[in-house]
């Protein structure tokens, strides 16, 4: 491991506003204290309160797509024929 290129790193406390949590890590973060508003503890996606989905975006893409083609598709349908009584 090469010398003088690493931060120097110590033990933070953290503190986490959402649940009162405290634990500590090893950072390079520069005081002693570090508050914060989400932990490991309370965050949604941890504690399953909140549901994540787990379709890929392609797949979220291509349902709102699909939705928003048949959208217009009857959309369009109802503008071809109020522009075509418009005179020009
Ligand atoms: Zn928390």
């Amino acid at each position: 491991m090469a010398q003088s290129i690493h931060p120097a790193t110590q033990t933070v406390h953290v503190l986490c506003g959402g649940c009162n949590n405290k634990f500590d890590v090893v950072s390079s973060y520069q005081s002693e204290e570090l508050r914060i508003e989400l932990c490991y503890n309370c965050h949604p996606a941890y504690t399953g309160k909140r549901k994540i989905s787990k379709a890929g975006k392609i797949d979220r893409f291509a349902a709102r797509y699909e939705k928003r083609s048949t959208d217009l598709m009857t959309k369009t349908g109802t503008e071809a024929d109020s522009s075509q009584k418009k005179p020009e």
